[in-house]
């Protein structure tokens, strides 16, 4: 048997070019034999992975109790998730079955960041300047923003990514209020309960995971109890929000702006270029054509470093499932 044969087959779904770039910059790469597949992994295509012993999926990819069967059938051994969140796996399907592994932080600096730009772009109608500079529109009408400095701002959620938004805040003056379902020791900023959160927070930030809790947290009637001219901002995940009520609150002036990188329905449409094309989820058509509401398609991710981090984890994860039988990073 060749060297190249010895090598652990990897099937790569949902590939992008700055995927493909980071992963096979990785100087463990050169261990793996890896083939890189543009479209997502779903029951049709999980057909694509016969023969090989792993595959390297992404947030929406789906990874339901159907795939994992059709996968364990064509000889995958482990589903290796180049993301955090795992949320799209069926764990108890794949418990004895396969082996699942993650990245659990590759940097917590990119999601914060993403979060406090897109807060600062809609506080400050940058998105609006932007364009009308553009056009030689020098007119300050209707950019008027607020300080940040001296607001509430809620944090659900205070593992890695909420901790560095909640110092990124205190950097610009901001009250930090946060709930956590297991609250951190020492920390200098108050917990309250989520009813706090939802009654004293001018802007409201999401960084916990999307559990059967988790879902929905955010819907008519928690919209009911926040501050008017609440800001809402989802880096998590878009089920966290309910969007059809997000919506409504928006149209009752309730919300102020909300900051989506994450909305619930993302998966036929987010990482791809769909313009040309008629957008059939009337609910996000609605929402991007408000004024006060950004979306970005899952891009807070999207840094050198973090992708740096998570093609050098995803392949040290391999290894060490096939070197040991384990792996430190496994769901
Ligand atoms: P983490 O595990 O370090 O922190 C999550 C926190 O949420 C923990 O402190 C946990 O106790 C808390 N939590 C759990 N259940 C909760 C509940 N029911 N209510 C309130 N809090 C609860 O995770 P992290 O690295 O900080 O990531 C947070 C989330 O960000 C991930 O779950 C993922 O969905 C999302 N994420 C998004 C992107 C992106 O590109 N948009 C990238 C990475 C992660």
């Amino acid at each position: 048997m060749s060297e190249k044969d010895k090598k652990l087959k990897v099937a790569f779904f949902d590939s992008k070019d700055y995927d493909i770039e980071s992963f096979e910059e990785a100087e463990q790469a050169k261990k793996f034999k890896i083939k890189y597949f543009d479209t997502k992994l779903t029951e049709d295509t999980a057909k694509l992975a016969k023969g090989y012993d792993v595959v390297c999926v992404f947030v929406n990819d789906t990874v339901d109790e159907k795939v994992i069967n059709s996968l364990v059938k064509k000889g995958v051994k482990l589903v290796a998730l180049r993301c955090a969140g795992f949320n799209n796996v069926d764990v108890k399907a794949a418990s004895g079955k396969l082996g699942v592994v993650r990245v659990p932080a590759y940097s917590p600096y990119a999601v914060a960041e993403h979060a406090m730009s897109l807060l600062l772009t809609s506080v400050r109608r940058i998105h609006k300047a932007y364009i009308r500079t553009k056009d030689f529109n020098f007119s300050l009408n209707g950019l008027m923003g607020f300080d940040l400095h001296g607001k509430t701002v809620g944090v659900v959620g205070t593992g890695k990514i909420g901790r560095v938004f909640i110092d990124i805040c205190k950097g610009f003056g901001m009250n930090v209020i946060a709930y956590d379902k297991f609250p951190a020791k020492d920390v200098d900023f108050e917990y309250v309960d989520i009813k706090e959160i939802w009654k004293r927070s001018d802007i409201i930030s999401f960084h916990c995971p999307l559990t059967e809790e988790t879902y929905h947290l955010v819907d008519e009637k928690s919209i009911k109890n926040m501050k008017k001219g609440v800001v809402l901002i989802n880096t998590s995940r878009g089920a966290l929000i309910d969007a059809d009520a997000l919506l409504e609150g928006i149209r009752k002036r309730h919300i102020g702006a909300a900051c989506l990188d994450v909305y619930e329905e993302e998966a036929e449409v987010f990482f791809e270029d769909k313009s040309g094309h008629i957008l059939e989820d009337d609910t996000l058509a609605r929402l991007i054509s408000m004024p006060n509401v950004i979306v970005t398609s899952h891009q807070a991710f999207l840094t050198k470093e973090a992708l740096k981090n998570i093609a050098n984890t995803t392949l040290d994860n391999i290894s060490e499932y096939f070197e040991t039988g384990k792996c430190a990073n496994e769901v």
